[in-house]
């Protein structure tokens, strides 16, 4: 018999392998969960799920690309079938531009350069110009991916009558438009809105769907900010109220507080742990 929050409990965490997806199924296996890390970086998946093992949880890894329909059923069917049900659902696989690859900044490097002296020069243009497939690519992984994972695990707690939670990874981006380019933070809204229907539709069955939209958080999503000027640096971190970005534990004990029956009656919710940052 296991103990803790999630004791007994099945978690299924996508972007698993990196960042705040890694610290939410180490936090989630603390607290008792079996654990599916997926990931597209089944290397990094594996490293998870060995971290977990390594302390005497349970985990499996497995290879996903969350806009794949059949690779999110093959996460789903991978929890009924190697540890008997599926209680939690966290989407934490995402990208903030169509580039993006975890652990590699050259990518980002380019993006934030890529014509950024040209469009100074002609306000307007970079929102008439901007490239559509990156775009559709943004949407496919952060919203479409959102929306598979919820169906293929959904369709597990339907079958088994599990009255499971899901949490959902928007951003402040969700409501902010600052916040990154455009795909990101229409994928994030999108992101923010599917939570909400999602909630309407399943909590008649006693499903609860929840978000959290972080702020700024120690990933390599944003390791890029540490490679300005010292002092634009420093001025960075102070424009948040609480002076410093958060850590992917912050993220990860907010998951787990969304997950566990304390928050029985939460959901449609959002929570934004950025240390005060974006205020509504
Ligand atoms: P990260 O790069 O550390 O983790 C993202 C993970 O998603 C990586 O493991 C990556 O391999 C995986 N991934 C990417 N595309 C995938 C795909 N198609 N299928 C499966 N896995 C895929 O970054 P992070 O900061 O931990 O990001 C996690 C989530 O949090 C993202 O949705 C991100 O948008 C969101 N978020 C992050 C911040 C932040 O400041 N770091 C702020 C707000 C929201």
């Amino acid at each position: 018999m296991e103990e803790g929050r999630l004791a007994n409990k099945v978690a299924v965490i996508t972007g698993g392998g990196n960042g705040i997806g890694r610290a939410t199924a180490l936090r989630f296996s603390e607290e008792g969960a079996a654990v599916v890390v997926a990931d597209i970086q089944d290397d990094k998946a594996k490293e998870t799920a060995e971290m977990i093992l390594s302390t005497g949880g349970r985990a499996k890894h497995i290879s996903v690309d969350v806009s794949s329909g059949s690779d999110n059923d093959e996460m789903a069917d991978m929890a009924v079938a190697e540890f008997g049900g599926l209680d939690c659902l966290v989407t934490a696989a995402g990208i903030s531009h169509a580039n993006y690859v975890s652990g590699d900044i050259e990518p980002d490097i380019k993006n934030i350069v890529a014509n950024r002296a040209d469009y100074l020069e002609r306000p307007g243009w970079e929102f008439v110009e901007g490239d559509i497939d990156s775009f559709d690519k943004v949407l496919n992984v952060n919203l479409r991916g959102t929306l598979l994972g919820m169906q293929s695990c959904v369709a597990k707690m339907l079958e088994n009558e599990t009255q499971g939670s899901i949490v959902t990874v928007a951003s402040i981006a969700a409501k902010h438009p600052d916040a990154g380019p455009v795909s990101y933070t229409v994928s994030k809204a999108g992101v923010w809105m599917l939570t909400k229907k999602a909630a309407r539709m399943l909590g008649p069955v006693g499903i609860r769907v929840n978000s959290i939209g972080p702020g700024f958080i120690n990933t390599h999503m944003t390791a890029i900010i540490d490679l300005m000027d010292e002092s634009e640096t420093a001025a960075f971190n102070e424009m948040i109220p609480l002076g410093r970005r958060g850590e992917p534990i912050d993220i990860a004990n907010a998951a787990l507080f969304l997950c566990s029956d304390e928050a029985s009656y939460f959901t449609g919710e959002i929570l934004h742990p950025d240390g005060g940052f974006f205020t509504e």
